[in-house]
């Protein structure tokens, strides 16, 4: 006789399994497309191109590269390297990031593996699945990234496809999350959860998700694209820092449209160009938003810059032609008219709450809470990922909600396990409650595995932490956000304190005049996100990394010395 019941491993494995597979949820969305789908993808990209040169230049070297192999035609290239154990070398390792691997030397000779999970919602077995294979192939750790992403570093040569295919087993669908392509959708990371929320933004971040799975033209932009949804809760999805920010709102009781939610367009944000997305005066409905996406997904792919690529990005093609004229060509690709509301005529948003998504808070669901978890600086090691997982299906509601502040999310705890949770979550090695600088602390990869970083980054920032602690009582949440180059993928600019990677004289040089270069930053203060937007403005330039604790001590100790009574750091 067979044994059929489950253990109790087994029962939590198989509830986190069936919890990844939101089977009731659907994905609205998923119709009304019209446009160019008479061409084949390729015709599009050949006419891009060809658009791109009769606006004058010589198309990027990317450009090039994309134009004679399609990076999502890779697999037998990438097949052929792993069997030799060697690394891409060329066009292959630009060609590679349209698959998500990242070949990150000389800074670390193996791969980096970004991975996509909408709305950084990840289901406990996919945790662990992930935890796996960066044990079984990794570093041993994982990053969660500022796209509520997670990534697995310190792959090496043979390995890449056994993190691909494993990906896949888990329901990790990776294909283009690096290269010109539209990255990780993010969304509230309370969505489903947040009491104050408008709308549950999960099956739009999911089925704007698959909707790029499943069109290959969407693929090979002139760049890089960010997609948000924010559900109008407690917690920013941080949508204005996005291509496309979707910002749920509820009309007026008194105006035309019925009240319910609906989301309003922004493009354009990126924020390592002193943008964010503005309003384009469009009001959708939820069900429109991935149509509405898609057409601006077209116009930019015909349109965007493939010569330049620090011109590349959307919002060169919105400077260029203004929205109007952007929007016109946006309700080309449609067979709907786009309605055009005043956003005065919606409801204030409400209020954001910037530590709402670190220690313990009500949820929308009778009774129960959500706790977050401080990671600092992001990183994660397998055990911590496995035992994060444990608690999630012993006392939550088997998800691990990854945060754009590279923090995590538990949700569905009765009030009962809050103090079980707590005390699970300190095994851990992580905290629910932390100083102000740990929980506001958001840092890239930097120097020490991206070569693109001018500075340390991670370490620098853990080290800030521990002196702020030790030398000062802050009282307020302070956004640290530390930076390794201009690519800003930390965004400085919207860090109440946004360091960004330098190389600097080494001030501890015997004859400055022989100084070596060590790292360094440059110090801007005074950015913000949401209803406190704003772009930080530079302060000093080229401090030591040595000094940048006393330094920041010093600013900080200053501010809290002089300001008047209910004085925020940043006057916004
Ligand atoms: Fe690398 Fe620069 Fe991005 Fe940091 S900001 S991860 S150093 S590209």
């Amino acid at each position: 006789m067979t044994d059929n019941t489950f253990n109790e491993d087994q029962e939590r494995y198989l509830k986190g399994v069936t919890a990844g597979l939101h089977i009731a949820r659907g994905v609205p969305g998923m119709t009304g497309l019209t446009g160019a789908k008479t061409l084949r993808p390729d015709d599009w990209h050949a006419q891009a191109r060809i658009r791109a040169q009769a606006m004058g230049g010589e198309l990027a070297s990317q450009e090039q590269a994309k134009s004679e192999c399609n990076p999502l035609d890779m697999w037998d290239r990438m097949t052929e390297l792993a069997a030799k154990g060697a690394y891409p070398k060329g066009d292959d390792v630009f060609l590679m990031k349209g698959n998500g691997l990242f070949y990150v030397a000389p800074n670390q000779d193996s791969y980096m593996c970004r991975l996509r999970m909408p709305g950084g919602i990840w289901s406990t077995h996919q945790v662990r699945g992930v935890a796996d294979l960066a044990k079984a192939y990794g570093g041993g750790y994982t990053h969660v990234t500022t796209r509520a992403n997670l990534q697995i570093r310190e792959i090496g040569p043979k390995d890449p496809l056994n993190v691909e295919t494993g990906l896949a087993d888990i329901g990790v669908l990776n294909r283009g999350s690096g290269g010109d392509n539209i990255r990780n959708i993010t969304g509230s990371p309370l969505a489903g959860i947040d009491p104050d929320e408008l709308i549950d933004v999960t099956p739009y971040c999911r089925a704007m998700h698959h909707h790029i799975l499943n069109h290959r033209e969407l693929y090979g932009l002139p760049r890089k694209f960010n997609i948000a949804f924010d559900g109008g809760g407690r917690i920013s999805a941080l949508e204005g820092t996005n291509d496309v920010g979707f910002s749920a709102v509820l009309p007026k009781a008194d105006g035309p449209l019925p009240q319910r939610p609906y989301f309003r367009l922004g493009l354009g944000g990126i924020t390592g160009h002193k943008d964010f997305a503005r309003d384009t005066g469009v009001m959708l409905k939820p069900e429109e938003c991935v149509p509405v996406a898609h057409a601006v997904l077209k116009v930019f792919l015909m349109n965007g810059d493939r010569t330049d690529r620090d011109k590349a990005r959307l919002k060169y093609v919105l400077d260029r032609w203004g929205f109007d004229k952007f929007m016109r060509e946006v309700q080309k690709e449609l067979d709907f008219p786009l309605r055009w509301f005043d956003l005065k005529r919606c409801e204030p948003r409400a209020e954001i709450q910037r530590a709402g998504h670190m220690g313990v808070h009500d949820a929308s669901q009778n009774g129960m809470h959500y706790v977050g978890v401080i990671c600092p600086v992001g990183r994660l090691s397998v055990k911590q990922m496995h035992q994060l997982a444990d608690i999630a299906d012993k006392y939550g509601d088997h998800k691990i909600r990854a945060t754009v502040w590279q923090n995590v999310v538990l949700g569905g705890i009765a009030k009962s396990d809050i103090d079980k949770v707590k005390k699970a979550v300190a095994k851990t090695g992580l905290h629910v409650e932390a100083s102000p600088a740990r929980t506001g602390m958001v840092a890239c990869t930097g120097s020490w595995g991206c070569k693109f970083g001018n500075a340390e980054t991670k370490g620098n920032a853990m080290t800030l932490v521990e002196h702020i602690e030790a030398t000062l009582e802050l009282d307020q949440p302070i956004n640290f956000n530390i930076t390794g180059c201009p690519n800003s993928c930390a965004q400085h600019y919207i860090g109440d304190i946004g360091l960004l990677g330098a190389r600097v004289d080494d001030p501890d040089a015997a004859d400055p005049e022989e100084a070596d270069q060590v790292d360094g930053f440059h110090v801007f203060i005074g950015g913000g996100y949401d209803d406190q937007e704003g772009i930080a403005e530079e302060l000093a330039a080229s401090v030591p990394a040595s000094r940048m604790p006393v330094y920041i001590e010093s600013l900080l100790g200053l501010y809290l010395d002089e300001r008047r009574s209910g004085e925020p750091f940043v006057t916004y």
